[in-house]
């Protein structure tokens, strides 16, 4: 899906940032949030400001290959990244990219998170991929994150922070809040000296579940052998 309206677009890219700023995913001028248009245009964040507190006139409107079309701040570094992952999977319409605390500690491990620690996990999420480690607003973090985009619904990247993808700027958003909550409870799983994952039988429940849901990315996290 795509945006047909405008407002809409900005609108919800507007509480995304609300939203990541105060539940602590982003500090300072951190992290950064899109939406695509149906005509292919993206709206986008600037940088330089706290996503908490940004207002309309803020936000840079541009082509597929990422002229500016309209606005006059200056567009994210990461831009790159939002416009690659367009590219690579025309269904998506926005994209939610920030440092969310546990997420982008996990992400330093350089591994993807592939651990059924709990039922939204397994069913929305699934597995989390590690993209490569690249130089912050570069093409090839752009291209290492891109390539999971087709089939999963969000990565880490690695050292660096989380991004995640949908059909819209919410349920990328969601995608980033179960993405922090599942590395959350696999913390708290750690300080209870034992990580027990789903068993594979309820995992293979949950792939009915999945299925009914109509969610066909993520792919089946590890259970409990
Ligand atoms: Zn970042």
């Amino acid at each position: 899906m795509s945006y047909t309206s405008h407002e809409q677009a900005k609108k919800d890219i507007l509480e995304a940032g609300r939203r990541l700023y105060a539940r602590g995913y982003v500090a300072a001028n951190d992290g950064n949030i899109s939406a695509r248009m149906e005509d292919g245009t993206v709206w986008a964040t600037p940088t330089g400001v706290s996503k908490g507190f940004m207002t309309e006139d803020m936000l840079v409107h541009l082509t597929a290959d990422g002229k500016v079309l309209e606005g006059s701040w200056k567009v994210s570094s990461e831009i790159a990244l939002h416009l690659a992952v367009y590219r690579e999977n025309p269904s998506l319409g926005g994209l939610v990219h920030s440092h969310a605390p546990a997420g982008t500690a996990f992400a330093s491990q350089g591994r993807d998170f592939d651990m059924a620690v709990s039922i939204e996990t397994a069913v929305q999420m699934g597995v989390i991929p590690c993209a490569p480690y690249a130089v912050t607003g570069s093409p090839k973090l752009a291209e290492n994150a891109a390539v999971y985009c087709k089939e999963y619904n969000g990565c880490l990247l690695e050292h660096h922070g989380v991004v995640t993808w949908g059909k819209d700027v919410e349920q990328a958003l969601f995608r980033t809040e179960c993405l922090e909550h599942t590395v959350i409870m696999y913390e708290h799983m750690l300080g209870l000296g034992e990580v027990r994952l789903l068993s594979e039988e309820q995992l293979d429940e949950l792939d009915t579940v999945r299925a009914k849901f109509g969610i066909t990315t993520g792919g089946r996290p590890k259970g409990r052998a």
